[in-house]
């Protein structure tokens, strides 16, 4: 088991949270020096002094990403714009998108925290990593980018797209560390059989690092014994840096969340109370290292909970649990609350499906319709009708046994459902606005 800095990886839950406080109360004096925190934090009596004991943070007010969309951007900015080296935008995969100012210092300490992701993971500096999501404002390309060529890997910056060029420099440089999104990855395997090319037996892939959007455990399986290699659950967000946030160790038993750069919090979204290990809810992250742009409880949307209990691994930092989607992503369904996620689990888990699906919602009069079309695997596909009708009462039983409304299933042939390299729309929402 290799650590990147072992002593602050299995550092003493005390000496953790000794570390916390002095760090969050330098935060919040750098925090300070921003035009909205300085206003928050004047209005409200806020100073370092104020935090006391750790404790104190929850009196602090939340940040949320309407704070950060509404006023100018560079109202979080907290050092003058001259010491400002890189300013990345979130994807806005939920509205527009938000600003996020680095600094040398926090680039050089982004680089160092994602080394020690992919250090925990078993990768090496014997490794050859193709970094194959997109380079540019989205965080996960540089992100990983840096963080391995720290770690001393050989980095190929493939970039998304174009799979038949990802699958020859694979091939030609033996790439044996892939960093990739969990659509695309499905996606991939069907490409690599179109061509005729078994990961298995003719490339040398060990390694997975998979993140930037949800995906279920059966999606996990599915991409590792398809490729045969080991899949690493990677979490980050724009706000808090980008990827190298939370990270599987190879026990792959929760995300190691850095909680000497994060605090995490997990909030009922609803009345904003935290919640104890074991529940999930909403994540909450202060940031603790962060120079150009400090943010304090900070609201992810994301939900997850926290892993009770100590890792074989012997890191003391705590584990997050897959991320079970947004709060945004909740469907409400004839009363019923949906994550597109449930779905994912029970078609990933099935060997009549293929590698894509979409959840459609309509109005049929005054109800709510909710349909899933899902492509067939191969085998399904040029099997007998009588088959696929078997398959279909089979997903369609299953579905509602996970989600207790009946959507309509539609078996789709393989490749016939829109495909994208970035983030994928995995839900297509028809209703009128207002009702929704
Ligand atoms: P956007 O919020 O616009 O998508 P980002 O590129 O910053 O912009 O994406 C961060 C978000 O991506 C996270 O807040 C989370 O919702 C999602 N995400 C990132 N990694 C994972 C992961 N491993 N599992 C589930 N969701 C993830
Ligand atoms: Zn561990």
């Amino acid at each position: 088991m290799s650590f990147w800095e072992e002593k602050i990886e299995v550092i003493e839950r005390n000496e953790l949270e000794r570390l916390q406080l002095e760090r969050l109360r330098q935060t919040i004096s750098q925090a300070a020096q921003s035009p909205f925190y300085k206003n928050l934090f004047t209005g409200k009596g806020i100073s370092s002094d104020s935090i006391k004991t750790l404790e104190h943070l929850q009196d602090l007010p939340l940040t949320t990403k309407d704070d950060l969309r509404s006023g100018r951007p560079e109202d979080f900015l907290a050092v003058s714009p001259q010491k400002v080296v890189r300013l990345h935008v979130s994807s806005g995969t939920t509205g527009t998108p938000t600003a996020v100012y680095h600094t040398m210092q926090d680039l050089d300490n982004w680089a160092d925290m994602v080394a020690r992701c992919l250090c925990m993971a078993g990768v090496t500096p014997s490794d050859v990593f193709q970094n194959m999501v997109g380079y540019g404002l989205f965080t996960g390309g540089l992100g990983l980018h840096y963080g391995a060529e720290r770690l001393g890997v050989t980095v190929l910056p493939a970039g998304v797209g174009n799979s038949r060029r990802q699958i020859n420099l694979m091939k030609n440089f033996g790439t044996s560390v892939i960093h990739i999104i969990p659509s695309y990855a499905l996606k991939l395997i069907g490409t690599m059989a179109d061509f005729g090319v078994n990961p298995r037996e003719e490339l040398n892939l060990r390694i997975a690092v998979v993140g930037a959007e949800p995906y279920s455990e059966a999606t996990r399986r599915r991409i590792e014994n398809e490729y045969g290699l080991m899949v690493v659950n990677s979490y980050g967000l724009s706000e808090m840096n980008g990827p190298g946030v939370a990270f599987d160790c190879p026990h792959q038993t929760g995300l190691h969340l850095w909680e000497d750069n994060y605090i995490l919090e997990i909030i009922d979204p609803d009345t904003l109370e935290p919640l104890p290990a074991g529940q999930t809810g909403e994540v909450v992250l202060t940031t603790l290292c962060r120079e150009a742009m400090p943010l304090i409880r900070f609201r992810t949307r994301d939900l997850a909970s926290i892993i009770p209990g100590d890792c074989l691994c012997g890191r003391t930092h705590r584990r997050l649990s897959r991320l079970q989607g947004r709060t945004d992503d909740m469907l409400i369904l004839k009363g019923v609350n949906i994550f597109p996620m449930q779905v994912e689990s029970v078609l990933m888990g099935l060997e009549e499906t293929g590698r894509n699906y979409v959840i459609v919602v309509d109005k049929d009069g005054d109800l709510d319709k909710m349909t899933v079309r899902v492509e067939m695997s191969g085998s399904l596909f040029s099997a007998e009708e009588q088959a696929k009708d078997q398959a279909h009462k089979k997903i369609s039983q299953l579905l509602r046994d996970e989600l207790l409304i009946s959507p309509a299933v539609e078996l789709v042939d393989p490749g016939n459902l829109p495909s994208s390299e970035g983030k994928a729309v995995r839900v297509i929402d028809n209703r009128p606005k207002e009702a929704g």
